[in-house]
This record gives structure tokens, C-alpha cells and sequence, in this order.
């Protein structure tokens, strides 16, 4: 007995675009996927859907949504209200994202992700911890009191197994290049992010197993003749990844578009904020009041403090502002964030043996429905 049988208009494997497809999950995975477009309707079947159906988007940085932020209170029912509120914007794989805070509060960020991986809250792949030793210089948002030396007690939060993915950010200048082997030697995904390091010391975090970049272009030395800076780095390396968050707002779409010519490995990320899923235009971050204004988020200090973007809206803008193709705007946001966290075997494209995360878009590349892991969430 199959739990779901979907047939729809559109399907996006990933690579094609494919007219009246069935698909059929089964325990949470895709055990068929069938041309019906002039055969019988399968049994069970609801009928066709309208729109396309692709495969989920994952998100590797969100700060908040629906009016709740991570850091204000790092617990189960954060998460899931957090969860929730995006995945109306399809959103089927997310990394709840902790910036720089005290060691208390990232165990309980941590143990809140733990309690949540063990309750199978959908779409919860991991933890993101941004911070804490990041740049002074390039801290952004972030509170200054918290940013430190990296101390044995963080680097064992870091390497706790019940946690899923572990992504950490970190400024590569600030730690000795060891540190960075041991932990990705553990496991842990090490990203390159407000930081003031030159392309030397970045290029040696490369060396020594950092696989990715946080919102790149933003709170990072930027490219420049003599001093190719952390951008150059990002840019040459072909194996790495960036995240990009494209709301409009934090990069201009030429600067987007010269990445994703040179960077095979692109992904679209939110940056998300409280204000994401909900009317708030406030909140408190790092002890200062966050204003909204259109799609601005700012401090007091006049510093960008995270994004008001969703998934669905930082596809059409891939898509809009930097005139990808839809499966390209979509791969950025499905099989490449996949990659990135090396789940792309069950997760980011739509097969056979995949697991059921699914969106439902309309033709304005709104979302209709969203499945995680073959169960409806939307
Ligand atoms: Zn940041």
C-alpha cells in the first residue's frame, strides 16, 4: 500500500522538466516516478495536479521566522514554530542557525537540536553555529561581548554526534589552521565567514579542509587587484561552496552573476530573520532593536542584521534579478545545498530511492504544497 500517489502537470528531476508525471512514495521515498501522460491514471490517484512539482528547498542559514529567532530563546518549540513558518515558502530541509552568543546558550541551542533530531521535527538536518570567533572588524550584527577565542568547551559542542549536520562559521585569520583540520577530520562542515583574512590565510583554510562561504560578498574582504581577499579565494576555488543570499538587498545581482559563472558550487540561502513569515517589524537581536523597512533589516548601529527573504522569493530572484533559468534558480537551492551538507544522495533532486522532500509551484514560482519526507506539510 503506497501512502501517496501524486500526479502533477510539471516535474523538475533536477536536470529536465517532464509533462504529466505519477509519483509514487512509499515509507517516506519515491518508489516510482511515471510518464502518465497518455496511459490510465493510476489507482489511488487524486487526480492531476496543476504546476510543477521539484524537490525541496534547503536552507543552510535561518536565523528565525513567524516571529521567532533561534537565539532568543534556542528551544524545541523555537524550532518548530521556526520550521513551520517557512516551510510555506518551501522549505523542506533547514539548518536552525545560531549567531555569536554565550557558551550557555549555545548548549542550549544544541541540546534543543538534539531533542529535535530525536523527535523527527521535519526538515531538521543539523545546526548552523555562526560565530563565535569571527572578525571584530567584520562582525556585521553580531554582539561584539561574545566574540572569542575558540575554547576546548565550544570545540566539543561542535563535535557532539547527536547534533545531524554541523556547519560552523568562523573568521579563518582568528584560529590556527589546525583547529580547522580537526574539526572537519570530525565531521564538522567548516565555512568561511566575517572575516577580514587575505587570500593566503584564506586559501590555507582551503588547504586545511574549509568546504564552504557564508553569504559571500557580505561581511568578508573583498576582491581587489593586489589582494584577491576572501572573495578571490571564494571565486578561484571550484570545489567550494557560497552561499548568496539574494534578496535584493544584500548583493546586486551583477556581483551574483559573476559568482555563479565562476562558482559551479552557489546556493541560495535566507539569512532569514522573525520578520520572514509574519507582519512583525521589529525584534531585538544582540541586545539592539532590528527595524524593517521593505525588505531591509537594520540595527541601530546601521549594520545589515539578517534578511526578510524566504526560499520561494530567492528563487524567483535567481531566477529575476540574475536571469538564471528556473532549473538553474532551482538547483541553487536544492541539489547544491544538498551537496554542500553531502546528504545529495537522499536529498535535492527528485528519483527513485530519493526521499519524498517536495515542493508544489505554481507558475509564479509560488509554493502550492510541500511534502517532507512524504508527508504533507503544506
Ligand atoms: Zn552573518
Amino acid at each position: 500500500m503506497s501512502e501517496l500517489v501524486l500526479t502533477v502537470e510539471k516535474l523538475f528531476d533536477g536536470n529536465h522538466f517532464h509533462e504529466q508525471q505519477t509519483v509514487i512514495v512509499n515509507e517516506g521515498r519515491i518508489v516510482s516516478i511515471e510518464d502518465t501522460a497518455s496511459g490510465a491514471q493510476p489507482a489511488g490517484g487524486n487526480g492531476s495536479l496543476a504546476g510543477t512539482l521539484v524537490a525541496g528547498y534547503i536552507d543552510v542559514q535561518v536565523n528565525g521566522g513567524g516571529g521567532y529567532l533561534f537565539n532568543q530563546n534556542p528551544d524545541l518549540d523555537t524550532i518548530k514554530q521556526i520550521g513551520k513558518a517557512h516551510q510555506r515558502f518551501g522549505t523542506t530541509g533547514w539548518l536552525p542557525t545560531l549567531i555569536t552568543d554565550s557558551l550557555v546558550q549555545m548548549q542550549r541551542a544544541a541540546d534543543a537540536i538534539a531533542k529535535a533530531r530525536l523527535a523527527n521535527v521535519p526538515g531538521v538536518l543539523g545546526v548552523h553555529f555562526e560565530g563565535p570567533r569571527l572578525s571584530v572588524a567584520k562582525r556585521g550584527a553580531h554582539a561584539q561581548q561574545f566574540i572569542r577565542e575558540l575554547s576546548e568547551a565550544e570545540l566539543e559542542l561542535f563535535t557532539r554526534t547527536d547534533l545531524g549536520k554541523v556547519v560552523v562559521t568562523l573568521a579563518p585569520e582568528t584560529v590556527p589552521k589546525e583547529a580547522i583540520k580537526q574539526l572537519t577530520e570530525k565531521g564538522v562542515i567548516v565555512c568561511i565567514g566575517h572575516s577580514s583574512a587575505t587570500y593566503e590565510q584564506t586559501s590555507e583554510a582551503l588547504s586545511a579542509g574549509a568546504t564552504g562561504f557564508t553569504h559571500l560578498f557580505n561581511a568578508m574582504s573583498p576582491l581587489t587587484s593586489r589582494e584577491p581577499g576572501v572573495v578571490g579565494a571564494a571565486l578561484e576555488d571550484k570545489e567550494s561552496f557560497c552561499g548568496l543570499i539574494m534578496d535584493g538587498v544584500h548583493v546586486h545581482p551583477a556581483a551574483a552573476k559573476v559568482a555563479f559563472n565562476a562558482k559551479p558550487n552557489l546556493m541560495l540561502v535566507t539569512d532569514a530573520m522573525p520578520p520572514v513569515g509574519c507582519d512583525d517589524e521589529h525584534f531585538e537581536l544582540a541586545g539592539q532593536q532590528v527595524l524593517r523597512q521593505g525588505n531591509t533589516l537594520t540595527n541601530s548601529e546601521g549594520n545589515l542584521a539578517g534578511s526578510a527573504l524566504d526560499m520561494a522569493n530567492a528563487v524567483k530572484n535567481a531566477n529575476q534579478l540574475m536571469g538564471l533559468s528556473l532549473s538553474q534558480a532551482i538547483n541553487l537551492a536544492t541539489i547544491n545545498p544538498a551537496r554542500f551538507l553531502g546528504i545529495d544522495k537522499e536529498y535535492g533532486s527528485l528519483g527513485v530511492g530519493k526521499k519524498a522532500s517536495m515542493v508544489l509551484l505554481n507558475n509564479q514560482c509560488e509554493v502550492v504544497a510541500s511534502w517532507i519526507d512524504g508527508v504533507q506539510v503544506v
